[in-house]
């Protein structure tokens, strides 16, 4: 195993900056003597990036359509309730209006 082996272990974890100073300044100092390892940390960079995006972008989308839904469903929930009301009030003035119309 050659010290590039190490670096690009690390790379991802120096991205994170989940290494410790020392660590970090050892991959520095590679970094500026292997251009390979430059290249491999780009890409790295590039992956970290993309993923955040990739998990950013649908935490926001879940709570704008949970908001959405919600919204939806009281709006459904009221007017399931108008109906329902319109309903039993077109019933019962239809039953009332049989009774005394039969009574009268
Ligand atoms: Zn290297």
């Amino acid at each position: 195993m050659n010290d590039c082996c190490f670096a690009r272990d690390l790379l991802p974890l120096y991205e994170d900056r989940a290494v410790s100073p020392e660590t970090a300044e050892a991959l520095r100092q590679h970094l500026s003597q292997c251009p390979e390892c430059r290249e491999y940390f780009k890409q790295v960079k590039h992956i970290t990036k993309s993923m955040q995006r990739q998990t950013a972008t649908p935490d926001y989308r879940y709570s704008e359509v949970a908001r959405r839904i919600r919204r939806y469903r009281i709006a459904g929930i009221a007017a399931a309730g108008t109906v329902l009301g319109l309903a039993l009030y077109l019933g019962a003035m239809l039953i009332i209006n049989e009774q005394t119309g039969g009574e009268a």
